[in-house]
């Protein structure tokens, strides 16, 4: 066998093994000499690989398990708009860099892909126009409620209220406080709907505006959204959609048809990028024509000549939101996920996730409380009151779950229903997962009634068991369990 190249300071054909370059200690001036040991943790490489590939192990995400969280919308994300976002014409753009010189095009793909987004969102919503730039649901609410409040100062108009539904997500009080204004909540009724006479009540010259989700969280799709709409109009406010829950009606229904003029999506819960942990989100704001003057800036705009650019002049504009153009992987994903499924596919999206929703419904339905019993759209509530009468919460049910390998559905929210266990499957499970999910449910609700006790000892299969959950907000020092 021949030896391609020797030990020897030079080898048979040339090569000889590169050394070492490591700088003398005394080459370095005294000054940045340490005297001892740095004290920082000396690992190899295997050993820190097993340190984080446990510690993923002991997680629960969409790619590892079942994540039915209402609200939510845990949907398996496709690996492959992972490879687009990846692509390296995207990837190693910088936003500075100029957006057109003679003989390049340099940012004028990746222009057109906001600009592209941006239509097809609005094809998507019935809106005029859209603005890429929130980087979250939440952060869209309060682009949302600014750019309401701006329209309004602009009309001379003193108004001070915006109104949101008891069974409305935490994050729109929160938004429309931090924009300016005074919160009013306005009451469901027994049906799980907003009550008529509550919102004529409370609707009045001083509504700024009313932000609703629809389907709402119970999963009801509101049955008078037209004539509630009428009437917020009615007073002069504007009607806010929180579109969290666009995975029910995607290619059903459209927002801007329904009578709303400000809508935000969850590009990371409808539209694939995966979420949880506070990951880069995207939460893009589309608004009817006579607020699109308002938007942030910049905007990006098509010239004649089929080229793009960014505007900046646009006076009545409520300025930056985010820097740049958002969470730009983000927009990237949603653009290749709606071109991958086109119309066809988004229909069957949202019609899958309201069949795999209804059909636990139906089948959990002889074993919890299910207060609004009818159909509903993509995610449902039952109730854990009758296993609570027994001494087993909803906290019980969702602890038992992580032992059978299920991430728990929300639970406690939406407020208006006691012992709340909020279940949301997403379009991408399969009927075998479902009946899994069923069988464990009707399997725990037996044993809430023969042994409630045991209970208390899930989940087992967790490394310090039952948390203390006021003790793990409060003490840091779980974090290192
Ligand atoms: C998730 C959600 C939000 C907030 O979105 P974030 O991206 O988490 O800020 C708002 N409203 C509803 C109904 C939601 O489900």
């Amino acid at each position: 066998m021949e030896l391609i190249f020797e030990i020897s300071k030079k080898g048979k054909k040339g090569f000889s093994l590169p050394t070492r370059d490591v700088p003398e200690a005394s080459s370095l001036p005294g000054k940045y000499l340490r005297n001892g040991d740095t004290g920082l943790p000396e690992l190899s490489e295997p050993e820190v690989v097993r340190h984080f590939t446990n510690l993923s192990r002991m997680n629960f995400g969409v790619d590892s398990h079942f994540y039915p969280l209402g609200s939510c919308t845990m949907k398996y994300n496709p690996k492959f708009l992972e490879k687009i976002a990846q692509l390296e014409c995207f990837s190693s753009v910088h936003p500075l860099q100029p957006q057109l010189i003679k003989g390049g095009i340099l940012t004028q793909g990746s222009l057109e892909v906001i600009y592209n987004l941006e239509n097809l969102l609005s094809e998507i919503t019935g809106m005029d126009a859209f603005t890429t730039q929130p980087m979250a649901g939440a952060h869209g609410e309060l682009t949302g409620v600014m750019l309401m409040a701006a329209y309004h100062r602009h009309k001379g108009n003193k108004r001070k209220y915006i109104l949101i539904p008891d069974s409305g997500h935490g994050t729109n009080p929160a938004s429309a406080a931090i924009a300016g204004y005074e919160i009013k909540t306005v009451k469901s009724n027994e049906k799980g709907v907003l009550d008529m006479i509550e919102l004529k009540k409370a609707l009045s010259e001083e509504t700024a505006g009313l932000m609703i989700t629809c389907p709402n969280t119970l999963g009801i799709f509101e049955p008078a959204i037209k004539e509630i709409s009428d009437l917020v109009h009615g007073v002069g406010a504007l009607m806010y959609y929180d579109g969290a829950n666009m995975n029910a009606i995607l290619g059903k229904a459209r927002p801007g048809d329904l009578g709303f003029d400000i809508v935000h999506l969850n590009l990371h819960k409808t539209f694939a990028t995966p979420h949880g942990g506070g990951g880069p989100g995207a939460g893009p704001v589309g608004v009817k024509k006579e607020l699109e003057e308002f938007l942030p800036t910049s905007r990006v705009v098509k010239r004649k000549d089929g080229t793009f650019f960014l505007e900046y002049d646009k006076p009545l504009s409520i300025g930056y939101i985010s820097q740049f153009y958002g969470n730009y992987s983000v927009l990237l994903k949603a653009y290749a996920y709606i071109l991958l499924l086109g119309k066809e596919g988004l229909i069957e999206v949202s019609e899958n996730a309201v069949l795999n929703a209804n059909y636990i419904k139906a089948r959990l339905k002889a074993h919890y409380e299910i207060p609004c019993p009818d159909g509903c759209l993509h995610e449902f509530v039952i109730s854990a009151r009758k296993q609570a009468e027994k001494g087993v919460h909803a906290i019980d049910i969702a602890k038992a779950l992580i032992d059978r390998g299920i991430h728990p559905p929300t639970v406690y929210f939406p407020l208006n229903v006691k012992e709340a266990i909020m279940i949301e499957p997403t379009e991408t499970e399969s009927r075998e997962t479902l009946d899994r999910f069923i069988a464990i449910m009707i399997e725990l609700a037996e044993l809430a009634e023969k042994d409630p006790e045991s209970f208390k000892a899930f989940p087992r299969t967790t490394p310090v068991g039952r948390l203390d959950e006021v003790k793990a907000a409060k003490d840091m020092d779980l974090a290192y369990l």
